[in-house]
């Protein structure tokens, strides 16, 4: 099939390079020139396991264009993939969502042929129905479901392991209101091996924010118990071991640590709260989840004090600023708010991330204009008078940290072996 993707960020690069690798032909559209002209040199923007090589392998069987018209005209499917950031507030920012349904609906006017528009973009549910749809109506002079397709098909893949969450993913789901775009999508996504959900369309934006919103939930509920653990001498991730043998519960997504941050999880939970209360529901729960979350990162200053009581002029370490290992994505960050404190503190700070010092300089620069990077975790460890382990990137279970001051907020075993002063968060 030939197809359109909207938004070539970490969702609409990966999704569209995985439908190329399952035979079909895509068309990147985006406003960062940058990007469109890293697509064309088969170069990725972002950093991603396995997509260079996808990339190199396939040149010629995809492109990148700013022009929506060639994208649209030249395609029978077009995905919108663009970024839906949290406004100040915490509700759901949609002006690059509402954007690219504007500059579709134009095109759609010109086309004779049946199109389908999917909504991949995380969005509020009611979103694609009330929103999407009466821009593309408008700006087209036609009508969703019968003149063109409309579907909301949300994405579940993980960054650092994204290719394969793309093709190898637990279940698709589709929310569509008729047939003809629903063979459309099924017949789009027939190689890929998983279970597949139709549901209306509200209800998959939902099944998109309860998913993530338990996610969170099940981090922040676990780093609470973590909490009480540490005080009562208690290995938390053994008492979790224990607890995620339990098949009702799963052993997943329960590794106690310095919370959760990236791209969805807390700008997800946020727009679910906003939407709940603004439809007179009070989320208790989900509020409780973004506190725990919040407190979390500067329980690892607190364990530093406990052996550098005085920060002042002293040069601590950071081991990792990406959100997680194996990106390069620094978005809500824990790292963020532990280097603030830092430096609030009057602290020297020395840092080093395989992937995302670049990134963390650009995007915090009050805080990332005023640290050392350096380039290697060895440098980070011989410089420092205390070294805080904030991502756990592979490469760190390989340093030698003989004879330092280490406060680990991930549990990179080598350090726990190792180290002279040895705190973990929850254990
Ligand atoms: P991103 O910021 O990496 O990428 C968005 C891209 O859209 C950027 O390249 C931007 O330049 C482009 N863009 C913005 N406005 C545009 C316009 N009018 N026309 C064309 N391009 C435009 O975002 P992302 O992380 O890929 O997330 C995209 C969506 O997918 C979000 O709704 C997000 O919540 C959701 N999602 C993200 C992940 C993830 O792990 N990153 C996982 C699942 C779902």
């Amino acid at each position: 099939m030939r197809i359109s993707i909207i938004g070539s960020g970490y969702v609409g690069l990966v999704t569209g390079i995985g439908f190329v690798k399952l035979g079909n032909e895509v068309i990147f559209v985006d406003i960062d020139e940058r990007k469109i002209e890293m697509i064309n040199n088969a170069q990725p923007p972002i950093y991603e396991e396995g997509l260079e090589e996808l990339m190199r392998e396939f040149k010629g069987k995809y492109r990148a264009t700013k022009d929506y018209r060639d994208a649209i005209l030249n395609s029978e499917v077009t995905f919108i993939a663009v970024g839906t950031p949290s406004r100040e507030d915490g509700s759901i920012d949609l002006t690059y969502v509402k954007q690219a349904a504007e500059e579709i609906g134009k095109i759609l006017k010109e086309k004779d042929n049946y199109h389908v528009v999917v909504v991949k973009s995380t969005v509020l549910p009611g979103t694609t129905e009330n929103v999407v749809k009466p821009i593309l109506e408008k700006e087209s002079g036609k009508k969703a479901f019968e003149d063109f397709g409309l579907a909301m098909n949300p994405e579940f893949l993980r960054e650092g392991v994204a290719l394969k969450d793309f093709l190898n993913p637990d279940r698709i789901v589709i929310g569509v209101q008729d047939e003809r775009t629903k063979k459309v999508l099924e017949e789009l996504y027939k190689p890929i091996d998983a279970p597949k959900l139709f549901t209306d369309i509200k209800t998959a934006e939902m099944i998109k924010y309860a998913s993530n919103a338990f996610l969170a939930t099940k981090i922040s509920f676990a780093n609470e118990i973590g909490n009480i653990c540490k005080k009562l001498g208690i290995d938390s991730w053994k008492v979790f071991e224990g607890v995620g043998l339990d098949h009702r519960i799963s052993p997943h997504f329960f590794r106690t640590g310095i919370g959760w941050g990236g791209s969805c999880f807390p700008k997800d939970v946020k727009a679910l709260i906003r939407k709940a209360e603004e439809i007179g529901e009070d989320p208790i729960i989900l509020k409780a989840v973004v506190e725990v979350n919040e407190k979390q990162p500067l329980k690892l200053i607190e364990l530093l004090k406990k052996h550098v009581p005085e920060l002042r002029d002293k040069r601590i370490g950071v081991l990792g600023l990406a959100f997680k290992p194996n990106t390069d994505d620094v978005r809500e960050t824990r790292a963020y708010v532990i280097v603030k404190k830092l430096l609030e503190e009057g602290a020297k700070v020395l840092a080093y991330d395989p992937q995302a010092m670049e990134n963390f300089r650009r995007f915090y620069p009050d805080v990332g204009e005023q640290i050392e990077y350096v380039s290697s975790g060895k440098e980070v460890l011989e410089r420092s008078d205390a070294v805080l382990i904030v991502t756990e990137w592979p490469e760190f279970e390989e340093l030698d940290y003989s004879g330092k001051i280490v406060i680990d907020g991930r549990r990179v075993r080598k350090a726990e072996e190792t180290a002279e002063v040895y705190e973990g968060v929850c254990w």
